[in-house]
């Protein structure tokens, strides 16, 4: 009877076991779905919103032949307008894409949009002591009609998290304390990690007090694309490539934007273009694998496709309960990135001119290391909080009064044990020449980064 008791309870738990397993795959395809699908869609809303504000600059074009300055003006306002709406239609479009895939709204994101929303409703419009709103309004009213729209997502419930926002008020980056490779290399004991990234640093700390401030916040004179999906365009008042007229004139037509043929003169005409050039669509360097980074990709990008510019990620976040006694709910994550691709004319890269046209075709997803997303994740929310609210404390007192929930507090707990670094300042003395470095080439298999996907 004890040995069938025995069988049987060890069968019970294969049999729970098993089941929780297929529930977390389950789970895991589902979040994968959601999290692809979010992205794809926000990247699609990207490419709609740039081709129409493509279409407004050839329409703003044949507006300035005509002389129509008020119209032209008009059109402007229209463009501005987008860099706000479009991206906005996307992140909606990216909530309702993650539902439909069996994605329930994330309490926690949706807390922390609307947090945001209230943000911009009273932070960004209030006046500083020198009459002027925080950051400057690129067109009337933009503020409120912003908050508004973030209101809308928070109401409707958010499922996936936009994991490449750039607020206007975030970190500069470039300190120690902003990079999560320091606490995983912490974590991990990556002493390797340290002797590429931060061997002065391991050699010198002594206490918190030891760190330089941490940065200022994001310098934003003008700011004209949206935190969440934007766009990364820039303005300028004149073209400066006269060159572009004839294509404009060959999408007119193809387009039937308008029977009126551009003129060479309007490149001389001063007014608001929207344009890509200083703008976030340079190269597209975080999947080179040559350089800095060295993505390991087994080539390099090809040329018509090698832009950054304008992308989408996003972050999954799902919960799976299990029945093994003894055992917690699973929490799986997914995120995703997804950016727009097209061409001009032949192989054209989009932003082979320094205007924006509408060029956009297609949307693929394309490796979250590769994507804008901060290392973290924008929508990390135990990061965020760990450096927004954790470390101004951590530099005032140290480690030791910081919260327990928070693993990255905790690294920092071990990292101020003077043992644990002699520990890795001792192993890097006999063995710091076995320390690989990262790529290394194409076709090369010299170890990659931590998220490939
Ligand atoms: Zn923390």
């Amino acid at each position: 009877m004890i040995f069938l008791i025995m069988a049987l309870l060890i069968l019970a738990f294969v049999a729970f076991w098993n089941f929780d397993l297929h529930k977390i795959v389950y789970v895991k395809s589902l979040s994968q779905n959601a999290g692809d699908a979010a992205a794809l869609v926000g990247a699609r809303w990207q490419g709609i919103t740039l081709n129409l504000i493509g279409d407004l600059n050839i329409m703003q074009a044949v507006a300035l032949t005509q002389g129509d300055a008020s119209m032209a003006s008009d059109i402007n306002d229209m463009q501005a307008r987008l860099c706000y709406v479009g991206p906005m239609v996307g992140l909606v479009a990216a909530q309702q894409a993650a539902k439909n895939n069996g994605v329930f709204v994330n309490e926690r994101f949706t807390r922390r949009i609307r947090q945001h929303a209230d943000t911009v409703r009273f932070e960004y419009t209030a006046l500083g002591p020198d009459g002027l709103m925080l950051f400057q309004e690129p067109y009337s009213n933009c503020w409120e009609e912003y908050a508004d729209m973030i209101t809308v997502v928070a109401d409707n419930g958010v499922a996936a998290g936009p994991d490449n926002a750039r607020l206007y008020s975030d970190f500069a980056g470039g300190h120690l304390l902003l990079d999560v490779s320091f606490y995983d290399a912490i974590a991990g004991a990556e002493w390797c990690w340290f002797f590429h990234n931060a061997y002065e640093v391991l050699l010198n700390y002594t206490d918190f007090s030891w760190w330089p401030p941490l940065p200022g916040k994001l310098p934003h004179v003008d700011p004209m694309n949206s935190e969440y999906f934007g766009l990364g365009l820039t303005k300028r008042t004149v073209i400066s490539d006269t060159s572009v007229v004839t294509l404009m004139n060959a999408l007119r037509e193809d387009r039937r934007l308008s029977d009126q043929v551009i003129s060479n003169t309007v490149t001389a005409v001063t007014s608001s273009w929207y344009c890509y050039e200083g703008g976030a669509w340079g190269p597209w360097t975080a999947i080179s694998p040559f350089g800095e980074v060295q993505f390991p990709a087994t080539g390099p990008v090809k040329p018509q496709y090698d832009y950054a510019g304008a992308d989408a990620a996003a972050r999954v976040e799902t919960q799976a309960t299990r029945v093994t006694p003894g055992s917690r709910t699973s929490q799986i994550t997914w995120t995703a990135a997804a950016k727009p691709f097209g061409y001009l004319e032949g192989d054209e890269r989009p932003n082979a001119y320094e205007l924006v046209l509408p060029a956009f075709h297609e949307v693929r997803l394309i490796p979250v290391d590769a994507s804008s997303a901060p290392a973290g994740g924008a929508f990390d929310l135990d990061w965020r909080e760990h450096i927004e609210g954790h470390l101004p404390d951590y530099q005032e007192k140290g480690p030791f009064g910081l919260p327990k929930y928070c693993w990255y507090c905790q690294q920092l707990v071990v990292w101020e044990n003077a043992d644990f670094r002699l520990t890795g300042i001792d192993w890097l003395k006999k063995f710091s020449s076995t320390c690989r470095t990262y790529g290394g080439g194409p076709g090369s298999r010299g170890g990659g980064s931590r998220r490939g996907h």
